[in-house]
């Protein structure tokens, strides 16, 4: 039904994309995504275990063991990648003092986030990109600082894998800003993520992403036989936490319950994601997180923020917050060894991908509207070009009420379009295209006034 009314109805408007024709890749973004390296992000990975503990209340002045030390460290790779960018990368530590809050912080201590921040070339251009990583690592007893946690995984991969970024991304030009940030704390109680998030709603930052990379770099699950290197996890909330009862009312009015913009980049990510990286599969996840747990995306998307969880495939908890101990011959511990960096190099580059190709697109299209005067019969969307941004055209998605992606994708270069697709029993979104093709997030209509 769906195939046939496009065949006949859409001649007009030549179809650009769809499950069956593979859109272009933008070669720049192409390049970047060939240059990640396993080999690096292993070197990093093996640095970070060093550190003996990343707790977040270890040693913050040890120069060789502790929180402090990786910190220091982390820092010092961002500074080193800022010499390739001509002065558009630039890397600080934002630190503050922590209070004793009678659960998993018992002294007063120095915490800190590493926020490295590659700056848009377009001045008009203010939206800000995230790739984030909690730097922490914990063993067992959640509040023991002393003993070994290496946090290879759990989550240096995360860590590694905004490190890899940065190093590709440091020669690039993106009109947009993207920003590598690692945090403290996640581990205590999501600390670090919520001092960020608070601190772009005080500045009024215009974020409008944040991938959350937490646990991303094996392949292999706790049960025998559970070996996935080919698909990846994102969590994404569908009602949206942060609302108003009059927001909330929109949204059920027209539906949109699968619609808020958290959802809308998890399906961005599983496009682009997969547009560019071979012999990969990005899994949408409809939950917030993982069944009864949480993660540092959460404190940005309770602020009303689009951010996601990312994740391996199948979690292996022999290998997550234990101490590093042998048992009946089972191996515990968050090691190296247990790690897949070749899958990791693919994760890595999933993300990729979503940066770059959000951080080069215009932003968003404007006042998108469903028009809702007429035939139901069909849908007619106006809309107005976005603030900022060169615009080659438009993309119009489609997709049935009951799917979960986007099953059509038109390109239109005026702004407004009238679709043969009853408004009543389908779903639209409009994206702003640049003219290397790379499409902004999509913004869904709203009932026109
Ligand atoms: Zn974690």
């Amino acid at each position: 039904m769906f195939k046939r009314l496009l065949a006949t109805a859409f001649l007009a408007v030549p179809l650009v994309g769809s499950s069956q024709q593979i859109l272009n890749r933008d070669p720049e973004i192409d390049r970047y995504v060939k240059a990640v390296s396993a080999d690096s992000m292993r070197a990093t990975v093996e640095k970070l275990v060093s550190f003996g503990s990343r707790h977040t209340l270890s040693s913050v002045s040890d120069p060789q063991r502790g929180i402090g030390a990786a910190r220091r460290w982390t820092l010092a790779k961002f500074q080193s990648y800022a010499k390739n960018s001509g002065g558009r990368l630039t890397a600080q530590l934002q630190s503050w003092t922590l209070k004793p809050d009678g659960r998993r912080v018992d002294k007063e201590h120095e915490i800190a986030n590493v926020v490295a921040t590659l700056k848009g070339s377009d001045p008009k251009d203010d939206r800000v990109f995230v790739i984030s990583a909690h730097i922490d690592s914990r063993a067992l007893d959640i509040m023991n600082r002393d003993i070994d946690s290496p946090g290879a995984n759990d989550d240096g991969s995360g860590v590694a894998t905004a490190l890899e970024l940065a190093r590709i991304l440091s020669a690039a030009k993106f009109p947009a800003t993207i920003v590598f940030l690692i945090v403290s704390g996640e581990e205590q109680s999501l600390l670090g993520a919520e001092y960020y998030a608070q601190q772009a709603v005080d500045k009024k930052m215009h974020l409008e992403a944040i991938l959350n990379n937490d646990t991303m770099g094996s392949s292999a699950g706790s049960d025998i036989g559970t070996i996935d290197n080919t698909r990846l996890r994102v969590f994404s909330e569908g009602l949206p936490a942060y609302q108003t009862a009059e927001q909330a009312a929109k949204i059920r009015a027209i539906g949109a319950e699968s619609d808020g913009k958290t959802r809308q980049l998890a399906r961005y990510m599983k496009e682009v994601g997969e547009r560019y990286v071979e012999n990969l599969e990005v899994v949408l996840i409809f939950r917030n997180d993982r069944f009864q747990r949480g993660g540092d995306h959460t404190p940005f998307v309770n602020k009303g923020f689009a951010a996601v969880r990312i994740t391996e495939m199948n979690e292996n908890f022999d290998h997550q917050h234990h101490d590093i101990h042998t048992e009946n011959g089972k191996e515990y511990g968050d090691l190296q060894k247990f790690m897949d960096f070749e899958y990791l190099r693919k994760n890595a580059a999933v993300n990729l991908a979503t940066l770059a190709n959000l951080a080069k697109a215009p932003q968003m299209p404007q006042d998108v509207q469903i028009e809702v005067r007429g035939s139901a019969s069909y849908a007619k969307l106006n809309w107005k070009a976005p603030k900022a941004g060169k615009v080659k055209g438009y993309y119009v998605l489609i997709r049935e009420t009951y799917q979960p992606f986007w099953q059509k994708k038109l390109y239109t270069t005026e702004t407004s379009i009238t679709l043969p697709y009853s408004r009543d029993s389908y779903f639209f979104a409009v994206q702003a295209v640049s003219e290397h093709g790379n499409e902004s997030l999509p913004v869904i209509p709203l009932p026109s006034r």
